[in-house]
């Protein structure tokens, strides 16, 4: 897959840390150009001074995904500075962790205004942009939590839910326009979006019963995410691919000894 992205251009949101970091650099090492974008543009800058010492080329854009004038702004400039684009991670979102008696309208809003109002418009404006030029291919986040419930974080599950919906209805809208849309669905990966969480002995009681009894790294999705930017994958639009390493499977399992112990 080395230099599969030769002459690509890649826009990742929310790259600022966790992820979308990851995905970034993973993608700049696969040859692609990398425009990251996020609301901080100084870790930005030191990203995309990392990409660009490590042989590749990057550009930074300030994204607030909540506002629509900043996405068609950064979308602009991101088309301006690196010339196109043909890939879309729409990577940035967020979580508030509330039981649903306590959840305010607030908290409702941010969740859903980010991980699905925010995703939607990203993608449409990139996708006009791709229409343009002959097609491209976009990821969305979504998560094992579209799949599962967990207490405490229903406004996020439910906001994945929307994302992998949200990935087929583009998925068939733009088929014509060669743009394949789909969804990586992560298990829980160590980022700081849930570390809190992992560390309470609530969440290493979660951790315990997933089969391989671990948090993913963000590592573990880069050949997912290779494949679905990829010609290798121009026959598959409109799938959610959940990479997960079995913790749908396990964690709702009983408290007992797995099999092999
Ligand atoms: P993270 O908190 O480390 O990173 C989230 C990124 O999104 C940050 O760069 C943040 O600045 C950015 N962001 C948030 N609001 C934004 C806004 N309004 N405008 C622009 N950028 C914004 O979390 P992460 O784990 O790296 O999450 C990345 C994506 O992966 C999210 O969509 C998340 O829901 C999804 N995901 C994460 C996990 C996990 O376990 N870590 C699992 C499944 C899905």
């Amino acid at each position: 897959m080395a230099q599969e992205l030769e002459g690509k251009v890649a826009l990742v949101t929310g790259a600022s840390q966790g992820l979308g970091r990851q995905f970034a650099k993973t993608l700049a090492g696969a040859g692609a150009t990398i425009v990251v974008a996020s609301r901080r543009i100084d870790a930005l800058d030191e990203l995309a001074a990392e990409i660009t010492s490590d042989g590749g080329t990057a550009y930074a854009v300030r994204l607030d995904v909540t506002d629509v004038a900043s996405i068609d702004a950064a979308v602009d400039t991101a088309i301006e500075r690196a010339g196109a684009i043909d890939i879309l991670v729409n990577n940035a979102g967020l979580t508030v962790n509330r039981l649903i008696r306590d959840t305010t309208p607030e908290d409702f809003d941010l969740v859903m205004d980010t991980n699905v109002r925010g995703a939607f418009f990203v993608a449409k404006r990139v996708a006009a942009h791709m229409g343009e030029r002959g097609g491209g291919k976009i990821v969305n986040l979504s998560s094992i939590l579209a799949d599962f419930v967990m207490p405490g974080v229903s406004a996020y599950c439910m906001s994945k839910t929307a994302v992998s919906q949200m990935t087929r209805a583009m998925a068939l809208e733009w088929a014509r326009k060669n743009i394949q849309v789909n969804a990586l669905a992560p298990g829980f990966v160590d980022t700081a979006i849930n570390a809190e969480f992992f560390e309470s002995p609530a969440g290493q009681q979660i951790i315990g019963r997933f089969p391989g009894q671990a948090l993913q790294q963000p590592e573990n999705l880069d050949s997912a995410l290779l494949l679905l930017v990829s010609s290798q994958s121009d026959h598959m639009t409109g799938l959610t691919l959940r990479v997960d390493d079995g913790q749908g499977l396990g964690a709702f399992q009983a408290a007992r000894p797995r099999p092999t112990d």
